[in-house]
């Protein structure tokens, strides 16, 4: 039976709506590291009620019949750009980091086809940490990604970055910071590698595009990444994530408007007349657009520092948990997101177990050395000391019974 007979009454659907998400994590209750970007039950109203509003338009007609959309995207584009040292480039709303980093490399690829100079194999060079989006980008256009090392203090190794660099290299990937540690590569470094090659640079700013800026307000130390960097052609910034929008909304930045028409989509012939999109989709939720105005305006540059200052303060609660268990941080974390791994052969997915028994989703990394990783957001600082008590019982667990964990799987629902 595909779809219930007959009607069904919208209360009645909206009461198993609520009741189905009682068995998901509890994101609200801080229990979540990933995936979820809460701020407050006010927040979650604000996106909610913005995206209702415009819950039956389509971003797809920004341009002609949604004028209100096409300015909420202009003055979103706009700020991100200023923020970003670029208030005279250009950008496109995706629908997330992973089209976003599609768009970047595609730019780059388009540029090359214009100029004449596309190779016949064309190869994107990424260090190992780089989002696997890079890998959809490459396997959807049919390029070849070459990952490249990491440093002892999982950045890019710069070195081996130049030496992968060959006459077939279209694009070359930083990220500010990566996802698995939260480390910043060095975007100055690898951006003038590509430079003096004439090849087109995309800093990965999927999660530090909405958080970096801010914390430089607010007197962090922010190393370069953006605009300001020579050679940075395109950067992925994610308004879903640390711009605390609603899921669905990212933007890929140019350099210039040129980049940005070369990666668009154009069909001038078609026999439903001409089709021009900038970016993968067609039609798009003009709900997401006016929640992303929203929050944005909601915010405002000071709501931001303030709750990024407060973030970098919630992660020095968890970075001195994670420690105080006996674990080390692997790398330099720049903002809110970083790994941990064990001092010795303690099995950090036994204790990511224990962990799962409390209730805690920690995501989990399998790679030399196997880590666990923690993304903070303002529903974590109420349950920091809770979660310090409840890893320092879990490690505890794991020594005194010696229990190893045959699970790397991240697909686990604690209850
Ligand atoms: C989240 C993330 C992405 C992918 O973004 P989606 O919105 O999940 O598609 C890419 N790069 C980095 C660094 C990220 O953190």
């Amino acid at each position: 039976m595909p779809l219930p007979p007959d009607p069904l009454p919208p209360s009645e659907i909206l009461e198993t709506l609520r009741a189905a998400g009682a068995d998901d994590v509890r994101w609200r209750d801080g229990r979540l590291f990933s995936l979820v970007y809460g701020v407050s039950e006010e927040h979650e109203r604000l996106l909610a009620d913005a995206y209702g509003a415009y819950i039956a338009t389509n971003g797809l007609g920004a341009g002609f019949v949604f004028a209100s959309l096409g300015r909420f995207e202009r003055e979103v584009i706009g700020d991100a750009l200023t923020l970003l040292g670029n208030p005279a480039g250009a950008g496109s709303f995706t629908s997330g980091g992973t089209e976003s980093i599609i768009m970047g490399i595609r730019a780059a690829k388009e540029a090359r086809r214009e100029a004449g100079t596309l190779p016949a194999s064309p190869v994107v060079v990424a260090p190992m940490s780089a989002h696997p989006a890079f890998e959809k980008a490459c396997a959807l256009m049919d390029l070849r990604l070459r990952r490249t090392a990491l440093r002892p203090d999982t950045t890019a190794d710069v070195d081996a970055v130049a030496a992968a660099i060959d006459d077939d290299t279209i694009a070359v990937v930083g990220s500010a910071p990566n996802y698995p540690f939260g480390t910043m590569d060095d975007i100055p470094a690898l951006a003038s590698v590509a430079l003096e090659r004439g090849i087109h640079f995309h800093t990965d700013a999927c999660v530090g595009g909405f958080a970096l800026p801010f914390l430089a307000r607010a007197g962090h130390p922010v190393p370069p990444f953006d605009f300001r960097v020579p050679g940075v052609c395109t950067i992925s910034a994610d308004i879903h994530k640390y711009g605390f929008a609603a899921r669905g909304t990212s933007l890929v930045l140019h350099r210039d408007s040129a980049l940005r028409r070369v990666a668009g989509f154009r069909l001038g012939t078609w026999v439903g007349g001409p089709y021009v999109t900038p970016t993968l989709a067609g039609s798009r939720p003009g709900g997401a657009i006016a929640a992303a105005w929203a929050v944005t305006r909601y915010f405002g540059e000071s709501g931001y520092v303030a709750l990024h200052d407060g973030l970098k303060r919630t992660t020095a609660r968890y970075l001195d948990a994670v420690r105080a268990a006996g674990f080390r941080v692997l790398g330099d974390p720049v903002m809110s997101l970083f790994a941990f791994a064990a001092t010795d052969d303690l099995d950090v997915n036994a204790v990511a177990d224990q962990m799962l028994m409390r209730h805690w989703a920690i995501l989990r990394q399998p790679t030399a050395p196997p880590s666990l990783h923690l993304l903070l957001t303002p529903h974590h600082d109420g349950c920091a000391d809770r979660f310090r008590e409840d890893l320092l019982a879990s490690v505890a667990a794991v020594r005194a019974s010696g229990t190893t964990s045959a699970t790397t799987s991240n697909y686990t629902t604690p209850r």
